[in-house]
């Protein structure tokens, strides 16, 4: 199984993952852009900007239509930064990667007013981002301009309008059986926020592991509605962490979809509006 893992990788490293599938990162774009060569276009699943504020002429000169991801760390500081990167629409699909912090929002509307896709990441928002987390799930259900993908929100709400088992660990690209983190200094650890969690070997089962511990164990995850979709996602870095929010938000997704799949069930049944 070991092909059909992607590694997330300093652009540096390039050469030495060749022949792999990869995700190349850099706070440089040309930095990413001198180290890939022609060959490699196919095994790069999209290039992660670390930072907003550098030269993006390499990139626009480059003519490598692969998808751009452009990392947000700080939301008042690169808000203003996301206009220099519309123009990259012309050749390159591009997702704005915004952490669950205040300011989100903005980022949010900005990105999706530009035509980029969207990714929320990290998993423990305060409780005082709820509101501020309801309305971009608002956003996302109910405003017809929003034309790109918000994950995770995207994923979820078809998930459980699919009633798919898809989990957040894939949908958030944090499924170290599938995912691996390469650090700076070239060592591979797991991904996202499961870096330090001990070391690779047997990750392979990490959902079905983690889907019979997280159930089987007293707790917060063992009688949770959203068990089955998230599998203790939340309950990284910190265990004790309450998920009061995130409930909130994805019952609010779970909710639209179940209306969705009433409004469909209807439609379809004899003497709904199909046909008529
Ligand atoms: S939402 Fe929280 S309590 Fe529910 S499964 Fe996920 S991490 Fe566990």
């Amino acid at each position: 199984m070991t092909d059909a893992i992607i590694y997330t990788i300093p652009a540096r490293l390039v050469p030495v993952f060749r022949g792999r599938k990869m995700i190349v990162r850099s706070h440089d774009p040309s930095e990413i852009v001198e180290n890939v060569i022609a060959a490699d276009l196919n095994d790069i699943s999209f290039i992660k900007l670390l930072s907003l504020a550098g030269s993006i002429d390499s990139l626009m000169a480059w003519g490598a239509e692969i998808p751009v991801d452009l990392v947000v760390s700080d939301p008042c500081r690169d808000l203003p930064l996301l206009y220099r990167y519309a123009p990259l629409l012309g050749t390159h699909p591009v997702r704005v990667s915004v952490p669950l912090v205040p300011g989100i929002g903005n980022v949010v509307k900005l990105a999706v007013s530009l035509g980029f896709a969207v990714k929320v990441e990290g998993g423990q928002p305060e409780e005082s981002l709820s509101d501020e987390l309801q309305r971009i799930a608002r956003f996302y259900l109910h405003q017809s301009t929003v034309s790109e993908p918000i994950e995770f929100f995207h994923s979820l709400f078809l998930a459980f309008y699919h009633q798919d088992p898809v989990t957040l660990w894939i949908i958030q690209e944090e499924d170290p059986s599938l995912i691996r983190y390469v650090n700076d200094q070239g060592e591979e650890t797991l991904p996202g926020r499961l870096a330090g969690e001990g070391d690779n070997q047997g990750l392979s089962t990490f959902l079905r592991e983690l889907r019979d511990g997280t159930a089987a164990e007293p707790g917060e995850c063992a009688g949770c509605e959203f068990l089955r979709h998230c599998l203790g996602y939340f309950k990284w870095p910190a265990k004790e962490y309450r998920c009061d929010v995130v409930k909130v938000l994805m019952h609010t997704l779970y909710s639209a979809a179940e209306e969705l799949r009433a409004d469909m069930a209807s439609l379809h049944a004899p003497g709904g509006g199909e046909g008529r």
